[in-house]
C-alpha cells in the first residue's frame, strides 16, 4: 500500500445516471419505455437506471445483427480491417479505464484497485484477438481418391448472443466479444440485471472506434425475459454463456430449439491443495488472494482449501492472523482490502451459508457476520470468513457460495487430497502447493478441472484456454482454441478431372 496514491474515486456526476441501450449503433429506450435500478451496494442506493428490454427488443437487435452479417458493411470486411477496429477498441478501452472501473465498482462493489488492474489488462485481449483475426485459415487434406481437391475454410457463425454475469461484467464480455468479432461474427450482448453500467460505457467505445451498424448490440433486462429470448431465438447461432451452472442448464435446452452452439462458463468449488513441504507464507497469500478477492464472488474462487494434517494448526494460525488484518471499506478507496458482495440477495445467500455451515458442525474460525460499524452499515458487506474441521460431505463444501467464506478441510496423503478435491460436482481450477515437483505434475495430471496453478492461484490470461470440466462448464475461452468455438468448417471438393466418373 505504501507506494499507492492515497485516492479516494468518485463517481463523476451526482444524482442518478440515465442509461439508453445500444441497438444498430443507436441509443435507444426499451420498447415498453421501463427501465430497472441499479443500486450501488457500498450506500445502498439507486446509482443508475437501464432501460428494462424484453423479448421485443431482443428481436429487434439480432435482426440488427443479421442485417449486418449477412448484408452490412461488416460482412465485406477482411480479417485485417476488423483487427484494425479491435485494435482501436483496445486503445479507447485503455484510455477510459479508470471510467470503466469506477462504473463496475458503482455498480458491484468490487475494489476499486482490483477493477483499475484488470481494466488496463482489457486492452490485451482486444490485442491478441486482433493477431489473430487475418489467421483464421482452413487445410489443404490430401484424399485418396483420384482427381480430388479437398480443403476446408474457417466461416464465422453468425449471430453470438452473449449473456453475462455481474462479477466481472467487461472481462467476461470481452472473453466473447473478442474471438466473436475477430471471427467476422456478429453479436448480442445482455449483462446482468446487476450490472447493466460498464457494458453500456462500453458500447460508446464500439461506437467510437467505428464498428459498423448493428456488429455490436447491447440488450439490458432481466434473464428470466430478455436473457430467455436470446437463448431461445431461432438466428441465434451460438449462445456465449457465463453464470451459474443452474442458468446453464436453461440456456443448453432453450438453444437446443435451433441447435445454435453453446459454450458455458459456470461455478465452481475449487481445491486449493497445501502439502506439507508447501512455502507456507506463498500458500497463505494464494488462499488469501484465492477466496477472498472480489469478496469471494469469482467463479475460480479457491473455496475449499485442503491441507496436509502436519501443519493444519500452523497454517490456521496464519491464515487467521492475516485475514483480521484485512480492511473492509469503501470500494472507491485504494486503501480498501475488501468490498462488498454486489447486491441484497447475494448477501443473504452469503449468510445464510454461514448459518448452514455453523448448523454442520463446522468451526468457525473467523468472521462470518456483517459488520455493522457507521461506516459500513450500509454496505451489503460480510466479513472475510473461516470455517475450519469442515468435511467434504458438508453443504459449504459442496454448493457453490460466492462469497469470502473458506472451508478448511484436513487430508493425510496425495492420495486422500486427490480423492477429495475431485469429490465435486464441478470442475472449474485447483491449485497445489508443494516444492516437490514430481508431485505437483502429478496432481495435475489427475486433478479434474479445467485450469490447475502450481504454487499460485488465480493467474488467466487471453492467450490460455479457460473453462471447467463438469458441472463447471463446456467449451474454452481464451487463447487460439477460442477461435475455433467461435467459426465452424467447410470442407470443398474440386473435382480436376476432364471426365465427371
Ligand atoms: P446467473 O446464472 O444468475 O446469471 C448470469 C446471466 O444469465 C445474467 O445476465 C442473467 O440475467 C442471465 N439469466 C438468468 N436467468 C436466465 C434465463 N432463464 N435465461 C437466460 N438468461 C438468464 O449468474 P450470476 O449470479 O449473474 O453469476 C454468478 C455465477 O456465474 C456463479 O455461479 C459463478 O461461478 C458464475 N461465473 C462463472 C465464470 C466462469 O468463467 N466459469 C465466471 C464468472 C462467473
Amino acid at each position: 500500500m505504501d507506494t499507492m496514491t492515497k485516492t479516494v474515486y468518485q463517481l463523476p456526476f451526482t444524482g442518478i445516471k440515465q442509461y439508453k441501450m445500444f441497438i444498430n449503433n443507436e441509443w435507444v429506450d426499451s420498447a415498453s419505455s421501463q427501465t430497472f435500478d441499479s443500486v450501488n451496494p457500498f450506500t445502498g442506493e439507486v446509482w443508475a437506471q437501464a432501460p428494462l428490454g424484453d423479448k421485443e427488443d431482443i428481436d429487434r437487435a439480432v435482426q440488427a445483427a443479421k442485417a449486418a452479417f449477412e448484408t452490412g458493411e461488416w460482412s465485406r470486411y477482411t480479417g485485417a480491417q476488423r483487427a484494425a477496429l479491435l485494435r482501436k477498441l483496445g486503445d479507447l478501452i485503455g484510455e477510459h479505464a479508470e471510467e470503466l472501473a469506477i462504473s463496475e465498482v458503482a455498480d458491484n462493489g468490487k475494489l476499486i484497485r482490483e477493477m483499475l488492474g484488470q481494466m488496463k489488462s482489457l486492452p490485451g485481449w482486444c490485442y491478441y484477438f486482433a493477431g489473430l483475426a487475418d489467421k483464421v485459415h482452413g487445410e489443404s487434406i490430401p484424399i485418396d481418391i483420384p482427381n480430388m481437391i479437398n480443403y476446408t475454410v474457417r466461416e464465422p457463425l453468425g449471430v453470438v448472443g452473449a449473456i453475462v454475469p455481474w462479477n466481472s461484467p467487461l472481462l467476461l464480455t470481452l472473453f466473447k466479444l473478442c474471438p466473436a468479432l475477430a471471427a467476422g461474427n456478429t453479436m448480442v450482448i445482455k449483462p446482468s440485471e446487476v450490472t447493466p453500467a460498464s457494458l453500456l460505457e462500453l458500447a460508446v467505445l464500439i461506437e467510437k472506434a467505428g464498428f459498423p451498424p448493428g456488429v455490436v448490440n447491447i440488450v439490458t433486462g432481466y434473464g428470466q425475459t430478455a436473457g430467455d429470448a436470446l437463448s431461445k431465438h431461432p438466428d441465434v447461432r451460438k449462445v456465449a454463456f457465463t453464470g451459474s451452472s443452474a442458468t446453464g442448464k436453461l440456456i443448453i435446452k432453450n438453444s437446443a430449439e435451433q441447435f445454435a452452439r453453446v459454450s458455458l462458463e459456470l461455478g465452481g468449488k475449487s481445491p486449493n491443495i497445501i502439502f506439507d513441504d508447501a512455502d507456507l507464507s506463498n500458500a497463505v497469500n494464494g488462499v488469501l488472494a484465492g477466496i477472498f478477492a472480489a469478496s469471494g464472488q469469482t467463479c475460480m474462487a479457491g473455496s475449499r482449501v485442503l491441507v496436509h494434517d502436519s501443519i493444519y494448526d500452523e497454517f490456521v494460525e496464519r491464515l487467521v492472523e492475516r485475514t483480521s488484518r484485512i480492511k473492509l471499506g469503501n470500494p472507491l478507496d485504494m486503501e480498501s482490502e475488501m468490498g462488498t458482495v454486489a447486491f441484497e440477495g447475494q448477501h443473504e445467500k452469503v449468510l445464510r451459508y454461514i448459518r448452514i455451515g455453523q448448523e454442520e458442525g463446522a468451526t468457525l474460525l473467523y468472521g462470518g457476520k456483517r459488520p455493522m460499524t457507521p461506516e459500513l452499515k450500509n454496505g451489503f458487506f460480510v466479513e472475510p470468513t473461516i470455517f475450519g474441521d469442515v468435511r467434504n460431505d458438508m453443504r459449504i463444501a459442496q454448493e457453490e457460495i460466492f462469497g469470502p467464506v473458506v472451508c478448511l478441510i484436513r487430508f493425510r496423503d496425495e492420495e486422500e487430497a486427490l480423492q477429495i478435491a475431485n469429490d465435486t460436482q464441478f470442475g472449474l481450477a485447483a491449485a497445489v502447493w508443494t516444492k516437490d515437483v514430481q508431485r505437483a505434475h502429478r496432481m495435475a495430471g489427475k486433478i479434474n478441472a479445467g485450469t490447475v496453478w502450481i504454487n499460485n492461484y488465480r493467474k488467466v490470461s487471453y492467450a490460455s484456454p479457460f473453462g471447467g470440466y463438469k458441472a463447471s462448464g463446456i467449451g474454452r475461452e481464451n487463447g487460439i482454441q477460442a477461435m475455433h468455438e467461435y467459426t465452424q468448417v467447410k470442407s470443398v471438393w474440386v473435382d480436376t478431372g476432364s471426365v465427371i466418373t
